[in-house]
């Protein structure tokens, strides 16, 4: 008798789970079928909620994805979500190995006073915002004021700092949601300010992203020519550490702070050596920091100095963290499930069967290609594990299909994901727009058609519901 094939379930659909995906259905021997389990109707993860709208080019490794969502021993089960509609248990029962590609769902937080206040945003929601998130679209974003503050230097906090600062003829063609683009249309912003703590040879965003704020088409870009002057350390991490992002970003900068302001409507300011103190609602408090220490781990350090500047809208884009799953160990200071190279491990021991990949393995680095080389370390150490796995005792897509159907889940296939892209590209045809997106998953779910197209009446919690 030919011995069934590894069942594997992988929860989440992002790059990370996508390249777990392809690995495993690579494998002949042990042959491999997986069910990727989604909680939104869409799959993708960050390239479709995260990557900026006017990045169109970034999105198209999702060709990629798709040819993986083609292969006969792929299923998506989108609109499902573990730890709500199934529990970690139940997928034991189901699945010889599960792998957790769940991202990072959440921001770390700066830690200052006045945090919290009406005005204070994180880069997360503003971005799952903008991208139509549905869990983020009762969020108000209020653009009234003069002057916001994005805190970090990433690439995420430029993809902020950008779209702030952008005409709405820039976006107007891109897949950014219609509520986004009206709310943008109606800004009242005049200069956004990127705050960095430590100095541009430390900074993390990336050159090309740091070009483009230098080509906007109503924003002129500012940079102080004295947060420019290198001490030694920093030097030495250029020439000597042979930082090459560093050398090009400072380049960037040098000509940004040589050009003349050429009176566009808004300005875009990148100010250096500031961390922030407090948040009053209308104005942030910044101290001025130094640099400390050897070549290649410089800190900030406070200097005494204070400054206030206006800002009515904070925006804090200081990494994002992933969020615990019932049932799955959790490292809090981390914000990651605990692993050694892909194998979750509780207490310092393997948990046999739970493995992970992506941002929930790693954190919140690297771009969207880290993942693959991330997940297949992972796939190595899962099949190499595979002859010495517990068996599932009900090995059967059927069962979890049926379990979810008992408890009014209405689960998503690729197919209906399918119909729904297809819905979504033609609303937006009429606009110009790669796409119109859904931004409500009950508006999803009726796109997705089959046999039941009406809204989903499901109970709230995981066994909870008959
Ligand atoms: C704002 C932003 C912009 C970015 N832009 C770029 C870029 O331009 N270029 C680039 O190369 N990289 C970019 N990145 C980085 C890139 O997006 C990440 O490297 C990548 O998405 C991480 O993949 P992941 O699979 O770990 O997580 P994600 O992409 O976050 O996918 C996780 C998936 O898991 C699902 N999920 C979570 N919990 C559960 C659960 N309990 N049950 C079921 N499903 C669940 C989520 O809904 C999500 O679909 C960007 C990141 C951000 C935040």
């Amino acid at each position: 008798m030919t011995p069934r094939p590894l069942r594997v379930a992988i929860v989440g659909s992002g790059p990370g789970g996508f390249y777990a995906a392809e690995a495993l259905l690579a494998s002949e021997a042990p042959r491999v079928e997986v069910d990727m389990i989604e909680a939104l109707p869409a799959p993708f993860g960050l390239v479709r909620y995260g990557v900026a709208p006017d990045h169109p080019k970034i999105k198209t490794i999702i060709a990629r994805y798709e040819k993986t969502a083609e292969h006969a021993s792929f299923a998506f089960l989108g609109n499902t979500e573990v730890g709500r509609d199934l529990s970690v248990d139940e997928l034991r029962r189901f699945y010889d190995a599960v792998v957790f590609a769940s991202g990072a769902q959440t921001d770390r937080r700066l830690g200052i006073p006045g945090e919290d206040l009406p005005g204070s945003y994180t880069a997360t929601e503003f971005v799952a915002w903008y991208n139509g998130h549905p869990a983020y679209q009762d969020r108000v974003f209020d653009l009234s004021c003069d002057c916001a503050v994005v805190i970090g230097q990433g690439n995420v906090a430029v993809d902020v700092a950008r779209i702030l600062a952008k005409t709405t003829d820039e976006l107007a063609q891109t897949d950014i949601t219609a509520q986004a683009l009206d709310v943008l249309a109606e800004s009242k912003l005049r200069e956004i300010r990127m705050v960095g703590r430590r100095g541009p040879v430390q900074a993390a965003f990336t050159p090309v992203e740091l070009k483009e704020l230098g080509e906007l088409a109503d924003a002129d870009v500012v940079v102080d020519a004295r947060d420019l002057e290198l001490n030694d350390a920093s030097r030495a991490e250029i020439e000597v550490l042979k930082w090459r992002d560093a050398r090009k970003n400072v380049d960037i900068l040098r000509e940004f702070a040589a050009r003349e302001l050429a009176g566009k409507s808004r300005r875009l300011v990148i100010p250096f050596f500031r961390s922030p103190k407090e948040f009053r609602g209308h104005e942030l408090v910044l101290e001025h920091n130094a640099l400390s220490g050897e070549a290649g781990a410089q800190k900030a350090v406070g200097t005494g100095v204070l400054e206030t500047v206006a800002c009515g809208a904070l925006f804090r884009s200081v990494g994002y963290r992933g969020i615990p799953i019932a049932g799955v160990p959790f490292d809090e200071r981390a914000g990651i499930i605990p692993n050694v190279e892909g194998r979750v491990v509780q207490n310092g021991a393997p948990v046999a069967g739970l493995y992970v990949v992506g941002w929930i393995k790693r954190g919140p680095s690297g771009v969207i290609g880290t993942n693959k080389p991330d997940a297949s370390e992972t796939v190595k150490h899962l099949l190499a594990d595979a002859p010495s796995l517990a068996a599932a005792p009900e090995p059967s897509r059927e069962a979890v299909l049926e379990l979810l159907a008992s408890r009014g889940v209405r689960v998503v296939s690729y197919a209906q994901w399918r119909a729904i892209d297809a819905a979504e590209v033609a609303r937006g045809a009429a606009a110009g727009k790669p796409r119109e997106k859904f931004v409500d998953v009950d508006e999803m779910l009726s796109a997705a058609g089959g046999p039941n197209a009406a809204p989903q009446k499901r109970g709230p919690t995981v066994g909870g519901c008959k």
